[in-house]
């Protein structure tokens, strides 16, 4: 049995870059466990919407970090999913736009954002049964998560089920354009300073390039399992 004892179960991280599938798996991984699971992408994703609906600019630290003080983000499950609720106001549609995704890569820099993020993150999934998906979340937020995993693929798989997403919500993209912006992305997350994406050194990495998401879910089952039971030990 280790040293921390969470309530609920163990804590799984899964870290990756934009389109690796980590939602799509995240949410199917909770289900087949019985845990929740914890979108923090959209987190962000709601900071930058409210920072943009206000007119607050990127690097204005002072007023993002007034921003993050007078929100409250919350999750109603629906389904294996989740609406994305900022004040109580459902905003799971808004955020998804390729606009915000751009924004919110350059606030998720900021170190206020992140502080404030953080420390949301942490008092959501402390009782552990929590499965959290995002970028840092091996590495900062839950760094003794008893379960990490790095989820990745190239770049160009990412940005056709990105332009596909994109596409069946009747955005007009073209698929080099989502490639492109995809990888853009990933590169502003990579060379940020502050808590960048990185694969911890104790995370397992899974390549879903050619794998469906089943074969990547049986994966993931069977390591956590093997992990809980490991805890009981
Ligand atoms: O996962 P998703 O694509 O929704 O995340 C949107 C953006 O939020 C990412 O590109 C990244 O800049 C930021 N993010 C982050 N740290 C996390 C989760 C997301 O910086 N833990």
């Amino acid at each position: 049995m280790s040293s921390k004892v969470r309530e609920k179960g163990v804590i799984v991280a899964i870290d990756g870059p934009s389109g690796a599938g980590k939602s799509t798996i995240t949410k199917l991984l909770a289900q087949r466990l019985g845990y929740i699971h914890l979108d923090t992408g959209a987190m962000f994703r709601a900071v930058a919407l409210m920072a943009s609906q206000r007119g607050i600019a990127v690097d204005d630290d002072a007023a993002l970090a007034a921003l993050c003080s007078t929100l409250e983000i919350s999750f109603l499950r629906e389904g294996v999913g989740a609406r994305v609720l900022v004040n109580g106001e459902d905003v799971s549609s808004a955020i998804r736009t390729e606009e915000i995704s751009l924004l919110t890569s350059a606030i998720s820099a900021r170190k206020p954002v992140r502080a404030a993020l953080l420390a949301m993150q942490r008092q959501m999934a402390r009782e552990g049964g929590v499965i959290l998906e995002g970028r840092d979340i091996g590495t900062v937020v839950f760094p003794d998560a008893e379960v990490k995993f790095f989820l990745t693929a190239s770049a160009e798989e990412r940005g056709k089920r990105r332009f596909l997403e994109l596409a069946a919500r009747g955005e007009e993209v073209t698929l080099e354009d989502t490639i492109a912006k995809v990888i853009s992305r990933d590169s502003q997350d990579e060379a940020r300073e502050c808590a960048p994406l990185r694969q911890a050194d104790d995370a397992l990495a899974v390549d879903s390039t050619r794998l469906s998401i089943d074969e990547v879910l049986n994966l993931m089952e069977e390591t956590v399992r093997e992990r809980i039971a490991g805890e009981k030990r």
